[in-house]
């Protein structure tokens, strides 16, 4: 942008083509995204939730370019095995045996699970349809890809990838080696062969299974994403996204069965993938190597919370790195975002009291600085600007060139720092920056950003009545009660911070 008035075109990262592309939509004005979504079968570590912070920014870039949203994250309850190439037990089969309760309980729990993490971090409302939802329509899809494309073997009926043209190109893979697969599955023609359908071992019942033309069974995983994304979105739409790891075996997959749905020919043309940009965010990585829930211990969003950390730190933990670099978690990391983020909501706290100074003094409309669907580039483009001008074009052609966010932050802090500006003006354009960001800074206060982690001896109601007791001392200048208040709080482990530029009155070391 170079006036007011003029936009960067919307530039992607396609992981098919390896190239950054102008973003053209299949339908004119509206944005269709599917992200594959969650097996249900535990809790989702910080890492995953990578995954989604990412996709929402996406979603939420797509909006304020313009584009009417529809964004799918399918919920898989069902067909996971341990291994993405079909090795391994079922995840869900297998978690519900460990707990003892039925693979649906195990499949509610943890998605109710999975959206309130979403709602923590600030993700907007998605549809998020469950896999065990679209058996019937899995099984028709394999009945019209089955003669051409597939063949039964006693454990299930298999895809020939050799029957389609390109196969594995998102992954740039070998495939008459399988690029580090193991042909497990006696029988299979190329060991990149894939199930469609999966057939419960004779004398065996699964809690999940379901009648099909090739006995009873369960769908393969990658069957689920496939339907959905047609149902839901018809194909071809226009992104898909996943974490890193999908781009190797689960969407090669995925895409040779909508080639072979659709009967199109090779991936020169994207469309035939069924979509016509693949995006892929880089991995959240521990020092100590992969994260993993399967195995223990692992990270997630309650954690850090019971560690005193609010979500929304960690959201912009993410936004720091640009989603395709791996990023690597540290608590010191955390704690830093943490810091920014109190100094971001300190700065928009200003500014609603400078604010609310000029409507009372009838110098400013009380109008709400939110849009009720948030800004779109559009509504803030040619409100004559001046000197924020410069932080807007900033802003937008980070975002534009593949969800820059991190130098996107840095414009959105060079306007919450600007001085002599129209405080209006300036939170309007804060606003619609952090629309995209999804920070929720307008909504935050610096008192929700201190959490007492739950090691803590002490509640919070304690340390504000110690606080309150500590000021009245003070205003009485009985300084031997408040240094007694102080040091009764030390002795918790609450840290009383006189005079932080910031504000903060206390906090728990
Ligand atoms: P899953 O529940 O294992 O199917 O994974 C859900 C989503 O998280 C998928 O898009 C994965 O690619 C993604 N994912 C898994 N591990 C990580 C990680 N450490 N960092 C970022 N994304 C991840
Ligand atoms: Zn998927």
């Amino acid at each position: 942008m170079t006036d007011d008035t003029t936009s960067h075109d919307l530039c992607l990262f396609n992981s098919l083509t390896r190239e950054l592309e102008t973003f053209t939509p299949v339908h004119p004005g509206e944005a269709r995204v599917y992200s594959c979504g969650p097996t249900v079968y535990n809790y989702q570590h910080v890492g995953n939730m990578r995954a989604y912070v990412f996709a929402d920014t996406l979603g939420r870039a797509l909006q304020y370019k313009g584009y009417k949203l529809t964004h799918v994250v399918n919920i898989t309850d069902v067909g996971h095995l341990t291994s993405d190439a079909d090795e391994g037990e079922d995840k869900m089969e297998k978690m519900a045996a460990l707990q003892g309760k039925s693979a649906w309980d195990i499949a509610a729990f943890y998605q109710a699970d999975f959206e309130q993490d979403l709602r923590r971090l600030n993700i907007e409302p998605k549809q998020h349809p469950r896999a065990t939802e679209y058996v019937d329509k899995m099984i028709e899809w394999g009945k019209s890809i089955a003669d051409k494309h597939c063949y039964e073997l006693d454990s299930g009926l298999y895809f020939d990838v050799s029957t389609i043209e390109d196969y594995g190109r998102l992954a740039r893979a070998v495939t008459e080696d399988g690029e580090g697969r193991i042909d497990t599955v006696e029988g299979k023609r190329n060991a990149a062969d894939f199930a469609i359908w999966r057939k419960t071992p004779e004398g065996e019942t699964r809690q999940m299974e379901w009648d099909s033309p090739w006995g009873k069974g369960a769908p393969g995983w990658h069957l689920e994403c496939s339907v959905m994304g047609e149902e839901l979105l018809g194909f071809p739409f226009d992104i898909h996204t996943g974490g890193i790891d999908h781009r190797e075996i689960h969407h090669p997959n995925e895409i040779a069965q909508n080639q072979a749905y659709c009967c199109a020919g090779g991936l020169s043309e994207a469309r035939n993938s069924g979509a016509n940009i693949w995006m892929h965010n880089n991995f959240l990585v521990e020092r100590s190597g992969k994260m993993s829930k399967s195995s223990g211990e692992f990270l997630r969003l309650q954690l850090l919370v019971d560690k005193g950390f609010h979500p929304l730190a960690y959201r912009l933990m993410c936004l720091q790195a640009h989603y395709r670099s791996e990023l690597e978690f540290s608590w010191e990391g955390l704690e830093a975002a943490l810091t920014r983020l109190k100094r971001m909501v300190m700065a928009v706290q200003t500014l609603k009291a400078r604010h609310a100074e000029l409507v009372s003094a009838s110098i400013a409309d009380a109008a709400p600085w939110m849009a009720d669907e948030g800004w779109t580039l559009k509504q803030v483009q040619g409100d004559g600007w001046g000197k924020l001008g410069p932080s807007l074009e900033k802003f937008d052609g980070a975002i534009s060139d593949d969800l820059n966010t991190p130098v996107a932050l840095t414009a959105l802090d060079d306007v919450l720092g600007m001085k002599k500006v129209d405080p209006v003006k300036k939170g309007k354009l804060a606003a619609a920056m952090d629309e995209v960001l999804g920070l929720n800074l307008f909504g935050l206060t610096r008192v929700d950003l201190r959490i007492r982690p739950v090691s803590a001896e002490i509640t919070e109601a304690e340390i504000e009545d110690a606080l309150d007791r500590r000021k009245a001392a003070r205003a009485q200048k009985d300084f031997a009660t408040s240094d007694a208040i102080r040091d009764e709080l030390a002795a918790k482990g609450v840290e009383v911070m006189d005079g932080d530029p910031l504000g903060w009155e206390w906090k728990l070391s």
